[in-house]
């Protein structure tokens, strides 16, 4: 079903030191759509001493690289960013086929990908540093700032090509090496990306990829590794802790990209028709597998039925299919253990009171795909109030006041992305003020961009990855003092 421009975007061994390389143990493993359940590939299933490699060629390469002038990186980057924005529809066409994403949000995010290697391009240059005003007259204080040196990174399967982007367009403008972990679920992105950062130059061992099914192996090697100097992490809390734990021995600098529990407030001053366009494309958006999907929509008590009505309306709309065979809204879950996760959550709250608005099925199409589903009269006993859905489940609140909605939105360990929707302006800045999140969205149902730091606060994470405070977690201070002037 792949009908690629360039079949050599297809690639089927990991990455490492600039040589394309099979697992020593000749192990691989499936890749699969997961609209049919059909194998599309097979990768490398690789282990501590590939793992080892991949670390020892970052640490050979860093210096060459480290020594390189900002500008000198750039061009290569900006090489990397024309290439991969070349290569769009191969991209996008891989990436449907093993994540399950509409095509069109597949070009989508390969696009929003390359920005950020345009946008760090560009960053690397603007690398400052200080002169402070020394506390005596002979001395002198300068700052300056480093490439922290071997970076480790772990991806996850939602968004398979930005997740990546988002953490080595930055790291190696600022000079850094990688070893590269992406989902086991989506190897064949990670892999792509790689063709065209060797066709742009980048140098070899500067980048490198290692596939797995046993990514607790491999995490443990990155983790253990004192070469490894910082290990930036997109995914779920609970390993997000885990790695946490494990890079202590080694006091590595981390940043964490976690889960989300997000509110979508709708105020009774809002335009309920933007709110519900909002609400369609913060919560169904890659089947509702995003970190900052909505994950609880709040609805003041006097405009509730109006929204639930026009929403339910907007939902029933929405075409659900596989991304390769035409221009659906939504495609497949990524796997069964998704689709049971979502019936539990829906079969908990019905049972608790919750009532079916549309939806609230595994889709006639069958294999994962499962049906855009609203529910109503939601309250805070059922698990959808706490847990990160990740599904195509919108839960509908009710609310009253204005103190008790923000209270509900902040009332989650989580703490990155909220939504919110009203118009009187003092409201606006009472509420934006009042949202314990990382990032808040006002009238606006997607926030990401390049140019704005994105992460999140509380359990969602640490870090922030994007814009120009995004480089500084790939570079360490240094302050020099210059004595007897
Ligand atoms: P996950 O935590 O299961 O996996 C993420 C990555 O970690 C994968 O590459 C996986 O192979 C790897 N991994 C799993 N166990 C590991 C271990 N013990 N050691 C080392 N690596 C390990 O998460 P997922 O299911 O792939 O992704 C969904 C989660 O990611 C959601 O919670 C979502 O909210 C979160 N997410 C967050 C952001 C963000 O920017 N905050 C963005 C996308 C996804």
């Amino acid at each position: 079903m792949l009908s690629l421009k360039d079949a050599s975007l297809l690639k089927t061994q990991a990455f490492i030191d600039g040589e394309w390389q099979s697992a020593l143990s000749g192990q691989t493993m499936p890749v699969l759509d997961p609209a049919t359940g059909q194998q599309i590939a097979e990768v490398p299933d690789m282990r501590v001493q590939e793992t080892q490699q991949a670390i020892a060629a970052a640490e050979k390469a860093f210096p060459l690289w480290k020594a390189k002038t900002a500008k000198e990186r750039a061009l290569i980057l900006r090489r990397w960013f024309e290439l991969i924005v070349e290569a769009k529809d191969d991209l996008a066409q891989l990436m449907t086929a093993e994540q399950g994403k509409p095509l069109s949000e597949a070009s989508g995010e390969v696009l929003y990908g390359a920005s950020f290697v345009e946008w760090y391009a560009e960053e690397g240059k603007r690398v400052y540093g200080d002169l402070i005003p020394a506390q005596a007259a002979d001395k002198r204080i300068m700052v300056s700032k480093e490439p922290i040196g071997v970076v480790a990174a772990v991806t996850p399967w939602n968004f398979p090509n930005a997740m990546i982007t988002r953490k080595c367009a930055p790291a190696l403008a600022a000079g850094c090496t990688m070893v590269l972990k992406p989902a086991e679920d989506t190897p064949l992105s990670a892999l792509a990306l790689m063709v065209l950062a060797e066709r742009a130059g980048i140098p070899k061992g500067v980048i490198n990829v290692v596939t797995t099914a046993q990514p607790a192996v491999i995490g443990r090697v990155l983790t253990d590794s004192p070469v490894v100097r910082k290990l930036s992490f997109t995914g779920s809390t609970g390993v997000g802790k885990q790695l946490m734990r494990q890079c202590a021995d080694t006091v590595k600098k981390m940043s964490l990209e976690l889960g989300g529990n997000a509110p979508l407030i709708i105020f009774d001053d809002a335009n309920i028709d933007k709110a519900v366009q909002g609400a369609v494309i913060s919560k169904f958006r890659n089947a509702g597998q995003t970190c900052v999907c909505t994950n609880r929509i709040l609805v003041q008590s006097s405009v509730y039925d109006e929204f639930v009505e026009k929403f339910n309306k907007a939902v029933n709309e929405l075409t659900v299919g596989h991304g390769l065979q035409g221009a659906f809204d939504q495609g497949p879950m990524i796997n069964q253990a998704a689709i049971g996760k979502v019936s539990e959550l829906l079969e908990d709250a019905v049972q608790k009171g919750a009532r079916l608005v549309c939806g609230g099925q595994e889709h006639t199409l069958g294999g994962t795909f499962y049906q855009p589903t609203i529910i109503a009269d939601v309250t805070n006993e059922m698990r959808v109030a706490r847990e990160e859905i990740f599904g195509p489940i919108a839960p509908v609140f009710r609310f009253e006041t204005e103190a008790e909605a923000i209270a509900m939105a902040n009332d989650t360990e989580y703490g990155l992305a909220a939504y919110f929707y009203a118009n009187d302006l003092s409201r606006v800045w009472r509420v934006s003020e009042g949202l314990e999140y990382g990032m808040v969205a006002v009238n606006e149902g997607v926030l990401s961009t390049e140019v704005a730091p994105f992460g999140g606060v509380k359990e969602s994470g640490i870090g922030r990855e994007g814009s120009r405070y995004g480089i500084d977690e790939y570079l360490e201070m240094k302050y020099t003092l210059l004595g007897g002037i």
